[in-house]
């Protein structure tokens, strides 16, 4: 016979290594699901095609082909997505041609800088006027992605990081406002990547995973420097409307309510970041009534990303969203995964009233895109 104190020494020394560990909730929770969002949405934070990556050159690879994205579009009442990375170029017209051409009213096209040209005198006139050719082969905003202030450098993939108010980018900003296309920018990330890699990371078991993602140490910025700097952006092309993806910083909501209140033409998009808003449901919520008018439905959905669950594309994917978003449920999962990808928590629903998540939905996304 073991006697206690053996008995706990043993389970001790069992060491349930944490990937291993896969607890299961025992609260009898009520569950409503929602497989059909209440009133259409536009997505638009979607990625349905990827360029050949910074210094590279080469054709879009398309993650589906469109008539598969279209079916589940049509069961969970997606009137719309937005493939923001469109690229430039050649691959732009590419990538217009593959999905909005044949689909005007399904697929909408962001474009993107030309990075690879950023080192080259002249760039800053080329890429405003660039701007101007992708508007005309189609393209309805541009996505500027965290290439700018964490990537790029300034002989591309070498030398001092580029700022994301560097003023080469001015007559860029300029050009959006002018052509009235939105700016879709992702800057900086969870705030957790920029921190040692160690037991008091939040998203260590991510981090563990992907270390690549981490942006500590090294010659990175602090992720407050980055904001900063794109808050300066706002600031010096009033008449250029940025949408902040992934809820700016999703972490810190007084500062994004600051950001709002101090930057009238900053908006809002969600997409991976239901993990943060809903572990703060009844803050997130006040945020919501108080900034209705400037907040967007986006998932960063990827076709077949099964790498990032948190993301990938499927049925699955909106019905968390949806009944975030619709629901009071509590404690529920915020990705299709059978461990929480980006950490072990999960969330509470908002339970919007209807005429705020129309708006959520899309009547905030069809102004931004002038969507008649
Ligand atoms: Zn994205």
């Amino acid at each position: 016979m073991m006697t206690r104190r053996e008995w706990c020494a043993a389970l001790a020394a069992a060491q349930l290594p944490i990937e291993d560990y896969q607890p299961r909730s025992m609260l009898k929770v009520e569950e409503h699901p929602v497989p059909r969002a209440r009133f259409p949405v536009i997505d638009v934070h979607t990625h349905l095609s990827f360029g050949p990556g910074l210094g590279k050159e080469g054709p879009p690879h398309h993650a589906a082909a469109p008539a598969e994205v279209l079916a589940v579009m049509d069961r969970k009442n997606i009137r719309m997505m937005v493939n923001l990375t469109g690229g430039c170029g050649r691959g732009l017209v590419e990538t217009v041609t593959y999905w909005h051409t044949p689909h005007p009213d399904r697929f909408l096209v962001f474009t993107e800088p030309c990075y690879n040209r950023a080192a080259e005198p002249g760039y800053a006139k080329f890429q405003a006027e660039e701007l101007e050719r992708a508007r005309r082969a189609g393209a309805r905003g541009l996505k500027v992605t965290k290439v700018l202030g964490l990537y790029l450098r300034e002989k591309i993939t070498a030398g001092p990081l580029v700022k994301v108010d560097d003023p080469r980018f001015d007559p860029m900003w300029e050009a959006a406002g002018a052509l009235r296309m939105p700016v879709a920018i992702h800057t900086s990330d969870p705030e957790a990547f920029f921190l040692p890699i160690d037991r008091y990371n939040e998203r260590y078991e991510e981090l563990h995973a992907h270390p690549d993602w981490s942006f500590y140490g090294r010659d990175f910025p602090p992720s407050r420097e980055l904001y900063e700097a794109r808050r300066r952006v706002m600031a010096k092309h009033p008449g250029t409307q940025f949408l902040l993806l992934h809820m700016g910083v999703a972490e810190d909501l007084a500062y994004m309510a600051e950001t709002l209140d101090r930057h009238p033409n900053a908006w809002l998009e969600f997409g991976a970041r239901i993990g943060e808003l809903g572990r703060q449901p009844r803050a997130a919520r006040r945020f919501f009534d108080r900034y209705q008018d400037r907040i967007l439905f986006g998932t960063d959905a990827i076709p077949h990303g099964d790498d990032t669950p948190q993301q990938v594309f499927n049925d699955k994917l909106y019905e968390i969203y949806f009944r975030f978003l619709e629901t009071e449920d509590e404690y529920f999962d915020y990705a299709p995964a059978r461990t929480p990808p980006q950490g072990r928590w999960k969330i509470s629903g908002l339970g919007l009233p209807g005429r705020i998540l129309e708006k959520v939905y899309h009547r905030n996304a069809a102004r931004l895109l002038h969507l008649g």
